[in-house]
């Protein structure tokens, strides 16, 4: 297949793979920033391929693992309410508050619907105007532009029945938040594509020479991950810390602009919690006034959510690249994909779960 098969291809794989190794000089630890890297590297069994002297820690870009128990618990009260038609994507459903999960909520009779795009959820409200919709805007600055888009176009509609609630994470500060905390051991990261495709790399290049480390913008697919990889190794061992794109035929330095206003006219900047990793400043994205009746939360009266995460579940520490799922005791005994005690092992693109799914063990 066009743009997927070369991308794959072993004879390319095994020359980066040569070129990796005649460019390392001493151990580095990288971390790849996006769940969907994580599954993809665990997939062609790439950590196994790659030289004993590089280390890949597995980065918060999940957004299902990094959306706070507290909003999850917030979901599980309005979609109890009567009258709320609640919809998600289908991956939240079953990601675990501290009483259940939305499946639970949906089994005792509450309408819980999956959709595949906020703009879905504003369809549903236009069709139910007797019921309140809420769409669970969870996500990174990928689902961001349809996000705010669905606001613009329920104000368009006039719809009254519509609102968000609103999880919205943005890269940079988690960045920040990884590199400044007390025993970081990341020495280079790969940014993920696709974030990059929306959001450009400038936001990154400040974190470089901060921290005096390089960023790689990388896509998905073995070869991309390598050279992301191979840019980022080259970066180390020459003391060049730089923000470079190894993922041209998708991403440009500013990124989608169009994309960015729509954001920009919708959101503003605000501290979000991250399960696990507690609150970032100034690393959310929140609805701004001109549209606060479209915001869940207002609605609901939410303030005194208290949240209990499982006392055996270490993903806060897996999400900064501190541990590891093979470094936590639960792993594969009380928690599987089966019965998930944390947000990392219910995603699709959890870090536990790749783990679990292609049979990593100690
Ligand atoms: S294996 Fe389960 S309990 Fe352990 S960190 Fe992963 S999600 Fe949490």
């Amino acid at each position: 297949m066009k743009y997927l098969d070369e991308y794959r291809d072993s004879k390319l794989v095994h020359t980066l793979l040569d070129e990796i190794n005649h460019s390392l000089t001493r151990p580095w630890v990288i971390m790849e920033i996006c769940g969907g890297q994580t599954h993809s590297i665990m997939k062609h069994g790439l950590d196994q391929l790659l030289p004993e002297g590089i280390e890949l820690v597995h980065g918060p870009g999940c957004p299902v693992c990094v959306t706070s128990q507290e909003m999850v618990d917030k979901a599980l009260l309005i979609a109890s309410q009567p009258g709320v038609i609640f919809t998600s994507y289908g991956d939240m459903l079953r990601v675990p508050g501290s009483t259940g999960d939305l499946f639970s909520i949906r089994a005792s009779g509450k309408d819980v619907r999956v959709v595949y795009s906020s703009l879905d959820a504003v369809k549903i409200a236009r069709e139910n105007p007797d019921k309140q919709v809420v769409f669970f805007a969870i996500g990174f600055e990928t689902t961001a532009p349809a996000n705010a888009m669905s606001v613009l176009y329920a104000q368009r509609l006039g719809l009254s029945n519509f609102s968000l609630l609103v999880s919205q994470v943005r890269v940079p500060p988690a960045m920040h938040a990884i590199l400044a905390a007390p025993g970081n051991r990341v020495q280079g990261f790969l940014a993920a594509g696709h974030v990059c495709t929306v959001m450009g790399y400038w936001e990154y290049v400040p974190i470089a020479h901060q921290y005096k480390l390089p960023v790689v913008v990388t896509g998905f697919e073995p070869v991309d991950i390598l050279q992301g990889l191979l840019s980022a190794i080259r970066g180390l061992e020459n003391q060049m810390y730089e923000v470079s794109n190894a993922y041209s035929r998708v991403v440009t330095y500013e990124g989608n602009q169009p994309a960015q206003k729509i954001i920009n006219q919708v959101f503003a900047e605000c501290d979000q919690k991250w399960r696990g990793m507690g609150n970032i400043p100034g690393s959310g994205w929140c609805l701004k006034p001109d549209f606060f009746q479209f915001n869940a939360e207002g609605k609901y009266q939410l303030s005194k959510v208290v949240s209990l995460e499982s006392p055996l579940c270490i993903s806060g520490k897996i999400l900064q690249g501190l541990e590891k799922p093979l470094d936590c005791p639960a792993f594969a005994r009380q928690c599987s994909p089966e019965h998930p005690l944390g947000a990392t092992m219910v995603s699709a693109e959890g870090t536990c779960s790749a783990y679990y799914r292609y049979g990593r063990s100690k």
